[in-house]
């Protein structure tokens, strides 16, 4: 494509090369806007590339409201709306990606590689011509007729609007900061407190540490100040520092925001999901009583991972050693109840980062719904995850990410076009 510049030509700055700005990008850029993108990284789209294990989980095509989290969830609303599934996957399809959907919904690029979905995005850049700044950490934005970025000693000015794509806090080592924050409370916004979430817990406990490398397939309740709050099934995984895995990461966002309001948190752990109390009990009692001269730890073995079985023993007080002829109903209720309801007081979140992402945000009563505009200052935007929206896991924050950059850079474009 030819794109041609004329002095009369609108130019605008977006600041993160992440999914929100990329989109952003190659939308402004067809428009025929000058698009000049500012990335501290040396590379662009660094959490597209990690994402979804490499897989990138860009979508979910049973997106709906309830799969974010915000203190002004209707803020959404018109964003999936106008942007949903098939519009991200028309969007998807325009620069190179094709869609392949599970049955649950989650989708990933038809190459089922994150960086098909970078390449793509690179590629459309620069046949746009957009100006990729990489290494180039916006430190401050200045508005006076126009706005002007500040990166080391170097300025850029003249911009028309801006757009702060910056992202949060989670995984700092691939560039997440709180930089549009900074920028969003320079000129007169609000905060809501950020927290990390999709992330491993903390437990009050040592077991997890005798436990570590143990991972089931069960079930985890999570309760605040005493009341229950959801249960989800999955992965669970105990680490050195704690827990995670799947069903941990879909109930973080609860334990993590009660955290950071001082509430109690606890969990209980289902570690016989796919067990019958009853006909497990059974087995037990009946292979101990096939090999009564098997030491109790050995016979269990046969049920549960070795590291498991030393530890609920020793929780349940039952001997290790002690023949298997001494195992008595009793024991087994008291050992399947513990396995399957088995609470911990959760301390802490495994942090930043380790976060997939960061709920809290901007506030977004201050931020028009429709076009991503700032209330407090004119022409300048702020898109995807710095903003007071989390998604669950699943492909939820991909979707509002690419959204809103679109819905913002086409909004940016319509009003630039009402002003000719
Ligand atoms: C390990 C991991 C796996 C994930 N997997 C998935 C998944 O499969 N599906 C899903 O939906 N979500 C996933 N996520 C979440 C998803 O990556 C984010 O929600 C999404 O990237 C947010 O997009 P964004 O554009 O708002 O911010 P980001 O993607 O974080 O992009 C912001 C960009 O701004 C840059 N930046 C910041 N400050 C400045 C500055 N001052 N100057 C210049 N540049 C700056 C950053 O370097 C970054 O490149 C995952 C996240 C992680 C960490």
């Amino acid at each position: 494509m030819i794109i041609s510049y004329n002095f009369a030509m609108k130019k605008v700055a977006i600041i993160g090369a992440g999914a929100a700005g990329l989109t952003a990008s190659v939308i402004l850029a067809r428009n025929n806007i000058k698009v000049d993108l500012f990335e501290q990284n040396t590379k662009n789209g660094k959490k597209i590339l990690v994402s979804g294990n490499g897989h990138c989980n860009i979508t979910n095509k049973f997106v709906s409201k309830s799969n974010y989290f915000s203190e002004n969830l209707s803020f959404i609303e018109p964003t999936l709306k106008r942007f949903g599934y098939h519009e991200l996957e028309r969007f998807m399809n325009s620069i190179g990606i094709l869609f392949s959907a599970k049955e649950d919904g989650r989708t990933f690029p038809l190459s089922y590689e994150a960086k098909s979905v970078v390449t793509a995005f690179e590629e459309a850049l620069s046949l746009l011509d957009v100006t990729v700044f990489n290494e180039c950490k916006i430190q401050s934005i200045q508005k006076e007729k126009n706005f002007t970025l500040t990166c080391k000693d170097k300025t850029y000015t003249d911009y028309d609007a801006v757009i702060v794509a910056t992202g949060l806090l989670a995984y700092p080592q691939l560039g997440g900061n709180e930089d549009g924050l900074k920028f969003a409370s320079a000129f007169g916004h609000t905060l809501i407190p950020t927290y990390p979430s999709l992330v491993g817990l903390h437990l009050h406990s040592s077991l997890h540490e005798e436990l570590c490398g143990v991972k089931i397939d069960g079930e985890v309740t999570i309760y605040v100040d005493g009341l229950k709050e959801k249960t989800m099934q999955g992965d669970l995984l105990f680490t050195k520092y704690g827990i995670s895995g799947l069903a941990i990461f879909d109930i973080s966002q609860i334990a993590s925001q009660a955290l950071v309001n001082f509430q109690n948190v606890e969990i209980s752990l289902n570690l016989l999901r796919d067990f019958n109390a009853q006909s497990l009990s059974a087995q037990i009692l009946n292979l101990c009583k096939t090999l009564p001269e098997n030491k109790t730890s050995t016979v269990l073995g046969a049920i549960l991972p070795a590291k498991l079985v030393s530890v609920i023993l020793k929780e349940t007080r039952i001997d290790p050693n002690a023949k298997a002829l001494h195992v008595n109903t009793k024991m087994v209720k008291t050992l399947i109840n513990k396995l399957q309801n088995w609470k911990f007081k959760v301390t802490d979140t495994h942090g930043f980062s380790h976060a997939e992402v960061c709920g809290g945000g901007i506030n977004t009563l201050e931020i028009d719904e429709k076009t991503f505009e700032s209330k407090k200052t004119k022409n300048l935007y702020f898109v995807g995850e710095v903003l007071d929206v989390l998604g669950e896991r699943g492909g939820y924050n991909f979707q509002f990410a690419f959204a809103s950059g679109v819905l913002c850079a086409e909004a940016i474009a319509k009003n630039f076009s009402l002003k000719k």
